[in-house]
């Protein structure tokens, strides 16, 4: 492999879109180091494709560091992994990819490298293997590079450390002098550029600190967080995979009116009303879906399927209800519960309950004991109570896939 020379990406997942920021605030780019096999973890394969508080360890370091103010992302992958990296971070946008070189060092340059064409002022490099990164770190590394070039977050040691060679102790260590370093550790960019360029150590650097120090930069060390350790053991995913419990609200409202056919729940309610609006307004699914979404962390009803596109008028509510499912799988997640309330004086809800419940649980994939049909009036009282529409209310959990 001709590792010394810069690397074109790969692929642009998305366009770079510019980060809204003041004209206080530094460009931050990152580049995120997932091309290890990551054979410790004893998973199937790759761990930065294993599936960690439902998604993947990548998504989640690209996530994490979004969250935290990070603008465009390069994430250098290894050999034959592109198509898997492109799918787990489908969505994102301002990530590209770039093949990473044959050891961390060249990794990290060639991910370097791909920024040069519109450099950023400074640059986290982080290792995918460290998902949960606290956004206060990154605020903590980005004040340290105001007056020095390179910055690493670190612990303090809290076990005793000693020197071993060959299965013995050799002799204590003194942990007053030694940290936990971790990742990301921030440079200014063109500093760690033109020192990664320069590099003439150990190809196996342990880390950036090392090519930096090595070509004369001041690297200051700030506190890092527990949250940054690095998944490295089966048990590390184990412990993480706990079910994840998500929850979102649902509510809708559509107008009765003479001469529409009623559909609620995914059934024809034979009534001498029915609802008026988008679709077939079915209220009591959209609320259902809008709870799905919601608890998925996918916006509503609205966005994905827009009453002014043409392509929804008159669709069955039930086409919206297995997309949110499937969007909801896809972000790792299986329906954990639904409960729907209906709130209308007419018609009567009581004897279409039960075939309403089997049928939203045949529409959501699960067994009939996830899902609850509930039945309210409003006493008379509001639009509802006068018979001019219908409300439905609903929430749903979802529980994180393993
Ligand atoms: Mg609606």
């Amino acid at each position: 492999m001709d590792c010394g020379h810069p690397r074109k990406p790969l692929a642009a997942l998305a366009m770079a879109a510019d980060r809204p920021l003041g004209p206080a605030s530094p460009e931050i780019a990152a580049v995120i180091v997932a091309a290890g096999m990551g054979v410790r973890a004893g998973q199937d394969g790759p761990k930065q494709f294993t599936r960690w508080r439902g998604k993947t360890v990548l998504r989640a370091a690209v996530e994490a560091l979004r969250a935290g103010g990070v603008g465009p992302v390069v994430v250098a992958i290894g050999k034959d992994m592109e198509h898997r990296a492109a799918q787990t971070l489908e969505g994102i946008d301002s990530v590209s990819l770039v093949s990473g070189g044959a050891t961390r060092q060249l990794s990290v340059r060639a991910g370097l490298e791909a920024l040069a064409g519109k450099p950023p002022e400074l640059v986290l490099i982080h290792d995918a293997a460290r998902p949960d990164c606290p956004a206060e770190v990154i605020g903590r590394l980005t004040a340290a590079l105001t007056s020095a070039r390179g910055a690493i977050p670190n612990l303090p040691v809290v076990d005793s450390m000693i020197h071993a060679a060959s299965g013995q102790m050799h002799r204590p260590a003194n942990r007053e002098e030694l940290r936990r370093v971790q990742t990301p550790q921030a440079f200014i960019y063109a500093d760690i550029l033109a020192a990664h360029r320069q590099w003439q150590g150990e190809p196996n650097a342990g880390d950036d600190a090392q090519v930096a120090q090595a070509a004369g930069m001041e690297v200051v060390l700030v506190e890092g967080d527990e949250r940054l350790r690095k998944l490295t053991f089966a048990q590390d995913f184990m412990a993480s995979t706990l079910p994840s419990i998500r929850t979102g609200t649902g509510f809708d409202v559509h107008r009765l009116t003479a001469g529409e056919e009623l559909w609620l729940c995914g059934l024809h309610i034979p009534h001498d009303k029915g609802l008026a609006g988008h679709s077939d307004a079915d209220v009591a699914l959209h609320a259902v879906v809008d709870a799905v979404l919601g608890a998925a962390g996918q916006g509503d009803i609205g966005q994905h399927f827009p009453p002014s596109d043409p392509q929804w008028r008159g669709a069955p509510s039930a086409r919206f209800v297995e997309h949110a499912v499937a969007l909801a799988q896809a972000a790792g997640y299986t329906i954990g519960n639904v409960d729907l309330t209906i709130i209308c004086e007419a018609p009567k809800i009581g004897p279409h309950r039960d075939a309403m419940r089997a049928r939203l649980a045949e529409l959501l994939g699960t067994g009939l004991d996830a899902v609850n049909v509930k039945a309210t009036t409003t006493e008379r009282l509001g639009f509802t109570g006068r018979g001019e529409g219908i409300a439905a209310q609903a929430v749903a959990t979802l529980v994180a896939q393993e």
